[in-house]
């Protein structure tokens, strides 16, 4: 960290924030120019508390170097991590993308779902058994019921299995049912209990990032569940909140570099939260893998004009296929499988 001292500021005040610094663990260098004087701070700054400092009399500014992530930051894990789901690995040289409908039905819709998946070359299924819904009349899910006809689904086509968390008096029963990849959805990214809780496990799971979370937010998010000795971490852009009312969301393609860049665990995208149409599933799939993205989460219906949630951005069996052979040709120039 460094602080920058006002014009003003006295010998008593320079002394005050040394003494602060110190208080933290850290050693302090003192840089006396003409007009201020600069200390800074070396050591592990992380615990330094930046707006105590600034509240010191005769500081002007203060700013941490390091970043504030630790065990995220590709700056002390410079390879790619690869998750391992049961066998399927993701962030690695194969693009996966993980298909399936937005919510668990009925055991027919999931079987056919599941087939279907399978058929178009997915190797990862999703389904939320339970919905974080805006209304509260709204389909909340099937809940544990829905679990069980989404285990049975995908363990007959092989397919490890993807579903959303959102309360941490679930977790045993998502162990118990040995879901394959947490989900955390966009309005729990910052319940910080919740991440805490599914850093206990050795789980995989999916980030999503906040609706209006900036990329500092999120990682910072992640570092939760790292912290707790979890390090098998998938971020997921899925749009974000903006202006535009035409789409459901802003699907953020920078995001992506900038997540390659800070982070070593894969990244992923979800172009239908994003659009929320299924017409623009493709194309916003496509800058996705032509971005850097490890792998998509897509929803698909068997029959989206049944479906009971998200009937509009949900593709059908034979456009799933078709978005699997679009996005083929685009990983082969980055010389990536599918
Ligand atoms: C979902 O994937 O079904 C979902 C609810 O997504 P999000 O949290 O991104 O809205
Ligand atoms: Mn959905």
């Amino acid at each position: 960290m460094i602080v920058v001292m006002s014009p003003e500021a006295t010998e008593t005040q320079i002394e005050g924030v040394v003494k602060k610094i110190r208080e933290y663990g850290c050693d302090t260098n003192i840089s006396r120019g003409v007009e201020r004087t600069i200390i800074g701070a070396i050591g592990d700054e992380r615990s330094i508390d930046k707006e105590l400092i600034d509240a010191l009399p005769g500081v002007e500014q203060s700013m941490h170097i390091v970043k504030p992530y630790k065990i995220v930051a590709r700056e002390w894990h410079k390879e790619n991590s690869v998750i391992d789901i049961k066998g399927i690995k993701l962030g690695g040289n194969t693009i996966q993308v993980i298909g399936g409908p937005c919510s668990v039905e009925t055991q027919q819709q999931m079987d056919d779902a599941a087939k279907f998946v399978k058929a178009a070359g997915c190797h990862l299924m999703r389904g939320g058994a339970f919905k974080p819904r805006t209304s509260p009349y709204a389909f909340q899910g099937k809940g544990v019921e829905g679990l069980e006809m989404f285990r049975k689904a995908a363990d007959a086509q092989g397919l490890p299995i993807v579903t959303e968390l959102m309360d941490i008096r679930m977790l045993d029963t998502f162990l118990e049912w040995d879901v394959d990849v947490i989900q955390i959805g966009t309005r729990s990214m910052q319940n910080f209990d919740l991440l805490k809780e599914v850093g206990r496990t050795r789980k995989p799971v999916i980030l999503k990032r906040g609706m209006s979370a900036t990329v500092s937010e999120w990682l910072m998010a992640a570092e939760y569940i790292a912290a707790g000795g979890n390090h098998n971490i998938i971020f997921c852009e899925r749009g974000v909140r903006s202006f535009e009312t035409y789409y459901r969301n802003m699907l953020d393609v920078t995001a992506i570099p900038v997540l390659k860049k800070e982070t070593h665990f894969p990244v992923i995208v979800d172009p239908s939260h994003a659009g929320g149409k299924a017409w623009m599933v493709p194309a916003l799939s496509r800058a996705a893998i032509a971005a850097g993205a490890d792998g998509l989460l897509v929803e698909m219906h068997p029959k989206p004009c049944e479906a009971w949630c998200d009937a509009d951005q949900a593709l059908n069996p034979d456009e799933l296929k078709n978005l699997m052979g679009e996005i083929k040709g685009i990983a082969q120039v980055l010389g990536r499988d599918i």
